[in-house]
């Protein structure tokens, strides 16, 4: 089960995990359709979630559906996610709590749903979505940073709690990608070449760079390894 996978990052890692083998469910708030259709064509199941994450009231439902849908569920990669930009001093509430419902507190109570079905059956694999905000501060995003350090913070903590019971929980967090979230950025001129400067490998990254991660750690060679935040940066975290 992948949140967000319509777009960018969720996308690439939904095909990705199709194309190791997995059968996926796409949740999301727009259709998933052309993910599910280019799925199918690794042979896989693929299915279409309807749910906005920015309330606990599909939370239950979702992990129901996909169960019911595909007959199991193994692995939940939580995505969806939103920013919001604007200077600290004139940060409003309603910034600080659409970021946090969904990035934060639907993430936590999707694990604990995913996970107790998991838990139930002695073995899962959850992976989160976290950033570069979460080690450090960025530049006028407060509530996304705040966000994404406690995605770090849950991914350990629920990895402290589960490790003995089989489910596995470790985070990836992307360096600078090129999708809708970082559209504005690119767009930035002055901002677009500071980030490309600090960049070691010289480029933005394709949401298809992450895939990778998300196989590994979705699968039974990342068996003792939880806990653990992977950074996909080409090498921004290194410098
Ligand atoms: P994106 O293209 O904007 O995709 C975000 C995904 O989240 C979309 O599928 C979006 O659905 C979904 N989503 C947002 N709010 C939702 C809600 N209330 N209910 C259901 N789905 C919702 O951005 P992206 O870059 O691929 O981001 C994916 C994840 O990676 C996010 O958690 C983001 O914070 C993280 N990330 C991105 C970067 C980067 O450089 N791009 C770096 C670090 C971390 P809609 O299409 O319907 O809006």
């Amino acid at each position: 089960m992948i949140t967000g996978a319509n777009t960018g990052i969720g996308q690439a890692i939904a095909l990705a995990l199709a194309q190791a083998g997995a059968d996926i469910a796409c949740v999301g708030r727009t259709p998933a359709e052309e993910t599910v259709e280019q799925a199918r064509r690794f042979g896989r199941k693929a299915e279409v979630i309807s749910a906005d994450l920015s309330t606990l009231e599909p939370v239950q439902r979702v992990v129901d559906e996909t169960i019911a849908k595909l007959g199991r569920l193994d692995i939940l990669v939580n995505n969806a996610g939103i920013i919001r930009r604007a200077d600290a001093v004139d940060f409003s509430e309603a910034d600080w709590d659409a970021v946090i419902d969904t990035n934060l507190k639907s993430v936590f109570f999707l694990c604990q749903a995913a996970g107790r079905h998991m838990i139930g059956q002695g073995r899962g694999k959850i992976i989160n979505i976290a950033s570069m905000l979460t080690f450090q501060g960025g530049i006028r995003v407060p509530s996304y940073a705040a966000s994404k350090s406690g995605v770090g913070g849950i991914t350990k903590a629920l990895a402290n709690e589960w490790a003995g019971k089989g489910v596995q929980v470790n985070a990836i967090a992307p360096g600078y990608i090129a999708t809708n979230n970082t559209a504005a950025l690119q767009a930035d001129d002055v901002r677009n070449t500071a980030i490309l400067d600090r960049i070691p490998a010289g480029r933005w990254g394709d949401p298809s760079d992450l895939g990778g991660a998300a196989v590994f750690l979705a699968s039974s060679a990342a068996d003792y390894v939880t806990g653990h935040i992977l950074a996909v940066d080409g090498g921004w975290l290194a410098r």
